[in-house]
C-alpha cells in the first residue's frame, strides 16, 4: 500500500566534500547568511542544523523549468553543516545513517580530490543517496552569472567557448567517477536518470547562486517521489546527540537532531555519558528562527514540544559529561529506565567494538564518536595503525600518563604539527 505523502517530515541533508570546494558557501547561499567569513581558516568547525522552510524552497525553485514549485510536499529541509565527515559520522543510529540525502560538493575546476573520495566511500558504505553539486561554474572562462534562471537553460545561452570548457571539465569528472566504479550524469539527462544506477550532478555556483534552485528542486522532487516511505513521519522517537556545548547563561546544553517522534518539556531522558548513562529531565527546548543555524548566535525561542525532523537545543541538568554521536531516549514508563540505560551502554560499546583494530599501534582517544572516526580516517591515510580506541576526556588521561597532546582548531593543522614533531623525533 502506498504511504501517505501528507505527513512527510523534512529530509535530513548532509553536505560533504573536499576542503575548499564550497560546502559552507553553499549553505550560506541556501540560507543567505554569511557564516563562512567568520570561521577559523574559513573551515567549518562547529556542527549546525539549518531548517529551510517549505516557502523558502518554493521561492527558490520557481525558476526551475518543468518543476512545479507548488507541488513541493516536504515541509522543509533540515540541512546539517559538516566539518569533514564528523557530523555525518555522528548522525547514526543502530549502525545506519540518519542522514537521508547528501550533497557531495565537487569543485568543477579540481575534479575529485582526496576527501571527495573518502566521502564517496562513506556514502556508499552507509547507503546514503547523494547528489553531486558541480560547484564553481562561475570560474569557467567568460561565464556570465544568472542566479534567477534555470541553470540548464542558462548554460545553453552561454558563449560557445564557455559551453565547450564546461563540457570538457564535466567529462573529466565523469571519467573520474567511472574510475571509482560509479556512473554520473547531469540531473536533466532524462534517459540516464531513468536508470537507478546513475548518480545525478547539478552544476552550481555557490558564490553567485546559479543552479542552487535546480539543486533544491531536484532534492525535493527526489525526496517526495522516491523516498516518501522513508520520510513518512512516525511517532517512534529517533534522536541523536550531535554536540555538547557550554553556553553562557544556559550551562552545558546538548544539540540534538530529532529525526522522528517528539521531545517535550519535562520529558525524562536517557543518554550516553563519559562515565556511563545519564538520566535527566528536559528543562527547556530551544530552536533558532527558521533559516538560521543553531550555531549562529541569535535569539533562541523556547518550545514546549518539538516534532521531527528538527535540530533542537535541549536544556537539562548534568549534560557536562554527555557524549555526542549517540542516541537519546525518552522514558515513557518509570520501569523503562534500566532498559534504556542498558541500551545506551550497548550503543556505545557496539560503536567502539565495530572499529577494526590492529594488534599493534597507537591508542586513540577522542571526545566524540564523530571526531574519533575523523581521527581514525586521518590515521588510515597516514598508514598509522591503531591498537585501541576510547571515548572520553583525552586531556585527563594524557596528564596522568605524561603524554604530549597536540591541539588545533583545524584537523589539517593538527596533521602538520604532528608530522613536524615526527620529523624532529627522527633527527
Ligand atoms: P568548504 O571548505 O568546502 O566549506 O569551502 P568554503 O565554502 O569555505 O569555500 C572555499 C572558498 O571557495 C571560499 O573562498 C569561497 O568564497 C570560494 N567559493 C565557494 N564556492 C564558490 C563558487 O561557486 N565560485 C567561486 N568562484 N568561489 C567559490
Ligand atoms: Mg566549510
Amino acid at each position: 500500500a502506498e504511504k501517505s505523502v501528507d505527513n512527510l517530515r523534512a529530509p535530513i541533508i548532509c553536505v560533504l566534500g573536499h576542503v575548499d570546494t564550497g560546502k559552507t558557501k553553499m549553505l550560506d547561499t541556501i540560507r543567505r547568511t554569511n557564516v563562512q567569513d567568520g570561521e577559523a581558516g574559513g573551515i567549518t568547525q562547529q556542527i549546525g542544523a539549518t531548517q529551510v522552510p517549505r516557502d523558502a524552497i518554493v521561492e527558490r525553485c520557481k525558476q526551475v523549468r518543468e518543476f512545479r514549485a507548488a507541488d513541493v510536499k516536504v515541509p522543509g529541509f533540515l540541512i546539517i553543516d559538516t566539518p569533514g565527515h564528523e557530523s555525518f559520522a555522528n548522525l547514526r543510529s543502530r549502525g545506519s545513517s540518519l542522514c537521508d540525502f547528501a550533497i557531495l560538493v565537487v569543485d568543477l575546476m579540481h575534479g575529485l580530490e582526496q576527501q571527495t573520495l573518502e566521502s564517496i566511500k562513506l556514502l556508499v558504505k552507509r547507503h546514503t543517496p547523494f547528489v553531486v553539486a558541480l560547484n564553481k561554474i562561475d570560474r569557467l572562462h567568460m561565464y556570465e552569472s544568472s542566479p534567477r534562471k534555470d541553470v540548464y537553460v542558462h548554460l545553453g545561452t552561454q558563449a560557445n567557448n564557455v559551453k565547450l570548457e564546461f563540457k570538457k571539465r564535466y567529462e573529466e569528472v565523469v571519467v573520474q567517477f567511472a574510475e571509482q566504479g560509479l556512473n554520473v550524469c547531469l540531473s536533466n539527462d532524462k534517459k540516464k536518470m531513468a536508470d537507478p544506477d546513475y548518480i545525478p550532478m547539478v552544476p552550481t555556483s555557490a558564490y553567485c547562486g546559479d543552479g542552487i534552485g535546480n539543486l533544491m528542486a531536484f532534492i525535493a522532487e527526489m525526496a517526495q517521489s522516491k523516498y516518501s516511505d522513508r520520510l513518512a513521519f512516525i511517532e517512534e522517537l529517533d534522536a541523536t546527540v550531535m554536540e555538547v556545548k557550554a553556553i553562557p547563561g544556559l550551562g552545558t546544553t546538548i544539540d540534538v537532531i530529532l529525526v522522528n517522534g517528539r521531545l517535550k518539556n519535562n520529558d525524562i531522558i536517557v543518554l550516553s555519558g563519559i562515565d556511563g548513562p545519564i538520566v535527566s529531565q528536559i528543562r527547556d527546548l530551544k530552536m533558532p528562527e527558521p533559516l538560521r543555524e543553531l550555531r549562529v548566535k541569535s535569539e533562541y525561542r523556547s518550545f514546549k514540544e518539538i516534532q521531527g525532523a528538527q535540530g533542537v537545543k535541549v536544556l537539562a541538568k548534568g549534560m557536562e559529561k554527555a557524549l555526542a554521536g549517540l542516541p537519546l531516549y525518552v522514558v515513557n514508563q518509570a520501569d523503562e529506565i534500566d532498559l534504556l540505560q542498558a541500551e545506551c551502554e550497548a550503543a556505545l560499546s557496539k560503536a567502539l567494538t565495530s572499529i577494526k583494530k590492529k594488534p599493534e599501534g597507537v591508542y586513540v582517544q577522542a571526545s566524540t564518536l564523530g571526531s574519533l572516526e575523523a581521527l581514525l580516517e586521518f590515521l588510515k591515510t597516514q598508514k598509522i595503525p591503531y591498537a585501541n580506541v576510547n571515548i572520553g576526556p583525552a586531556q585527563l588521561a594524557a596528564d596522568r600518563e605524561g603524554v604530549r597532546i597536540f591541539q588545533a582548531d583545524i584537523i589539517y593543522h593538527l596533521e602538520d604539527d604532528f608530522l613536524k614533531y615526527r620529523e624532529e623525533l627522527r633527527q
